[in-house]
């Protein structure tokens, strides 16, 4: 089974939701089945009690699960149903990782964010990718937030304990233009410094920009982030969110994912599942 894991630098809302459920659209198309885990590092339970004006409405899974309006575009682009397991937050993992704390089931032991935590979070992302080829991770917030940190510390291990051609970190960042309409690598620069600093290298950096990235842009997040060019793809402004997907199907991204993560027919016999 292949892991892509989709974290955002620089700042929320830059569309990182949506590139992880388009680059999922197209696996899909391509004859993958695609499942989604969106991780919400909030110390709520689930979105259900949350402020409506604050954080959108509340999206309601098939099995009542209250959770982030992610789910909903993961749901609509992917064409599949989801439960609450598809939406981890430190709330549950806290409250289940305490409950058995509270019935002795760490017989004795000091229990801690690592292991405890990173590994129930672990469980969570692999149970939901059960009977699926591909399973995209989103984690919610930015990079360099203390609420992501176990998460992204949980994805470490998670890619150590994989094979190399199994996992992908895809990273979207803001590409901003000056005001003279250069397009400014330097944020870009400074979010995967942060990455790295945690043991993560992305393998897959994604500019949101109103425009698409200009050669140079592409190069020179290249060098500085240690990705091969053909790795760094644009994500523009678009009128309607449904044609992101062909918009980096256009870029190459669909082809990029698949031979990065040698996803063909005998990649996934069903025994690998
Ligand atoms: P994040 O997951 O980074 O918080 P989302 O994927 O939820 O961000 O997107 C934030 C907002 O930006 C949403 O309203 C979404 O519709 C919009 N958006 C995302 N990608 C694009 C794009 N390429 N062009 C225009 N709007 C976009």
């Amino acid at each position: 089974r292949k892991f892509i894991f989709v974290t955002g630098g620089v700042m929320s809302g830059l569309g990182k939701g949506i590139t992880a459920a388009s680059t999922g659209r197209l696996l899909s198309n391509a004859g993958f089945d695609v499942t989604a885990v969106k991780i919400d590092p909030y110390l709520n339970v689930d979105a259900g009690t949350m402020n409506p004006y604050q954080h959108g409405e509340v999206y309601v899974l098939k099995d009542g699960g209250e959770v982030d309006l992610d789910l909903g575009n993961y749901e609509r682009f992917l064409g599949v149903d989801m439960t609450s397991d598809h939406n981890v937050t430190t709330g549950k993992t806290f409250q289940h990782v305490i409950e058995k704390e509270r019935a002795g089931d760490y017989l004795g032991k000091t229990v801690q964010i690592i292991p405890h935590i990173t590994d129930d979070i672990k469980r969570r992302v692999r149970e939901a990718a059960e009977g699926t080829d591909v399973c995209l991770v989103e984690v919610g917030g930015t990079v360099g937030d203390i609420e992501s940190m176990p998460y992204l510390e949980a994805l470490r291990q998670f890619a150590h304990e994989e094979d190399e051609d199994d996992i992908l970190f895809m990273h979207v960042t803001l590409v901003p233009d000056s005001k003279n309409g250069e397009q400014k690598t330097k944020p870009t620069q400074h979010s995967v410094k942060e990455l790295r600093s945690i043991g993560l290298q992305p393998d897959i950096l994604i500019g949101r920009n109103q425009n698409r990235l200009d050669i140079d842009t592409k190069e020179k997040i290249a060098l500085f982030c240690d990705v091969p060019t053909e790795a760094v793809f644009s994500n523009p402004d678009v009128d309607d969110i449904y044609h992101v997907p062909l918009m980096v199907e256009e870029e190459g991204l669909d082809e990029y994912v698949m031979e990065r993560l040698s996803l063909d027919d005998e990649a996934l016999s069903h025994d690998e599942r």
